[in-house]
């Protein structure tokens, strides 16, 4: 897609699932990757291997790699990030907001502890990513593009789930204020959001009969893949979208097209 090639990228979340394939299309596209990650103790050895495997990947495409520590709760860390990719790539031209968690609970037993955690990540961290790129976009006079990943649960309600309802949610007015704000200085800022996908989040994934229960319930009747959801995060990131703004993108097999009017029981038949 044209647009990207030369580009530098930073990917939150880039060593899993969406993130990881997000990363390794920008490479494809001849972008400059940052590759954002967590120090977890108990996986410092195969996070370095796939570290090591993405930045090869990304060199054999032609591009620059930079693999950037940070928890983006962190505001310091976040903060560390940006400067990183802006002074050691040259500049930063292409946030992707991607990193999120989420927590199950019934909504009257959530801890304020955990409702935080996952707003901390989700909608928090998002923001702030945004708020250090746009000030590295506005300092390089040169426009910029975020694009936020949200949910398909950004419009859908997801009982058991409100922390992570409530950040897909705010990312949507997020996106929409930021594009809104930033619009005159060249800033684009959209979102994708992804229906069910087969990913580390959905360990159901791996389960067949889960995985066709939850299947059942979309209208294309399979999950998505995290390579599509970066194909349509490219294209966001691409000059086939430099009039497109503030919107949110589903990719979700049809989820959000209210799958129970497939049935004829609203004519009442
Ligand atoms: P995943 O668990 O495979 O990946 C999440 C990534 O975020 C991991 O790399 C993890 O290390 C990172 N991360 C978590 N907390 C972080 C923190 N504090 N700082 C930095 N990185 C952190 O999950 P995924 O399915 O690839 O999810 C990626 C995004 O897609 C999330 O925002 C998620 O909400 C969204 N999403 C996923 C699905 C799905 O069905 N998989 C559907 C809709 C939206």
């Amino acid at each position: 897609m044209e647009g990207i090639k030369g580009k530098n990228v930073l990917v939150t979340g880039a060593t899993s699932g969406i993130g990881q394939a997000i990363a390794a299309r920008f490479a494809v596209e001849g972008a400059n990757v940052a590759i954002n990650y967590r120090n977890d103790p108990d996986k410092v050895k195969d996070t370095q291997e796939l570290i090591e495997q993405m930045c090869s990947q990304v060199r054999g495409c032609g591009g620059k790699e930079l693999p950037v520590e940070g928890d983006v709760s962190e505001e310091k860390d976040i903060i560390r990030m940006c400067e990183e990719v802006a002074s050691k790539l040259g500049s930063l031209d292409i946030l992707v907001n991607n990193a999120g968690i989420q927590m199950s609970a019934p909504s009257h037993e959530l801890t304020a502890a955990d409702f935080d955690k996952v707003i901390n990540v989700n909608l928090r961290g998002a923001y702030l990513c945004a708020r250090e790129a746009i000030k590295h976009f506005l300092k390089q006079g040169q426009g910029g593009i975020i694009i936020n990943v949200s949910s398909v649960h950004e419009i859908i309600p997801r009982p058991t789930y409100v922390s992570y309802s409530i950040s897909k949610g705010g990312m949507e007015n997020m996106t929409k204020t930021l594009a809104l704000e930033y619009a005159p200085q060249g800033i684009r800022v959209n979102a994708i959001a992804p229906g069910a996908t087969a990913t580390p989040i959905n360990k159901w994934t791996e389960d067949r009969q889960k995985r066709e229960e939850v299947e059942s319930h979309i209208p294309m009747r399979r999950v998505g893949t995290s390579e599509e959801m970066a194909a349509a995060t490219a294209f966001l990131a691409s000059d086939e979208a430099t009039y497109i703004t503030g919107q949110t993108l589903f990719i979700d097999g049809g989820l959000t097209l209210y799958a129970d009017f497939l049935e004829p029981w609203s004519a009442g038949e």
